[in-house]
């Protein structure tokens, strides 16, 4: 099956390469050997329920520690002393806040980048990608944070996956799933262009 070729195209810069999304949870895009990973039944890429804390909290999926529950936006937003929920913006107020010198915000920051940096690692040693880009809360953090997050990354990451992998934020920011949702949906149309005439004719019907 091809079309998924067609949907990271746009986005990918290399063969084997990550796409890493966190905003409550994290999703994860793996395209290895230009091939995008979906598993026996389209669910391979579930990164945020990667265990990183043996002795973290129980996770809704039934397991604990899971990495979306130490590096979801929510996690950086209460450890800072703020309500969950606020997104985007409540990140970009609790990074702007540590790198003003506020306590809390920046103890939450690098316990997040921490953790971030422990989940990277897993991924580089299992996938030895050559890029891996970020979104969401993470792509925020890495601006803020990258040398946490890096520190903690290369403490077990095998020398040779890190040195080969380049880490940077998406360049569409905030935007960028949505962007990759609607190539998703418009994948149909470039595979087949007549089929879209043939579908509004037969709703005309
Ligand atoms: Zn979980």
């Amino acid at each position: 099956m091809t079309p998924a070729r067609i949907w990271v195209a746009p986005f990918m810069l290399a063969d084997t390469e990550v796409y890493l999304s966190a905003s409550v949870g994290i999703g994860g895009g793996f395209l290895v050997g230009g091939v995008l990973l979906e598993g026996a039944t389209g669910y391979a890429g579930e990164i945020g329920h990667l265990q990183v804390d043996a002795d973290g909290p129980a996770c809704t999926c039934g397991g604990s520690g899971c990495w979306e529950l130490k590096v979801g936006e929510n996690r950086l937003l209460t450890l800072a002393g703020r309500l969950p929920g606020g997104g985007p913006e409540a990140v970009a107020e609790v990074i702007a806040s540590a790198r003003d010198g506020e306590a809390r915000a920046k103890a939450a920051v690098e316990e997040v980048a921490e953790w971030a940096g422990v989940g990277l690692r897993a991924i580089i040693n299992i996938f030895n990608p050559e890029v891996i880009v970020l979104g969401g809360s993470l792509a925020q953090l890495w601006e803020s944070a990258a040398d946490r997050m890096e520190r903690a990354l290369v403490r077990t990451a095998l020398l040779a996956p890190r040195d080969d992998v380049v880490v940077r934020p998406a360049k569409l920011g905030q935007d960028s799933s949505l962007v990759g949702a609607a190539e998703l949906a418009f994948d149909g149309v470039l595979e087949d262009p007549q089929a879209v005439n043939e579908l509004v004719a037969a709703d005309g019907r």
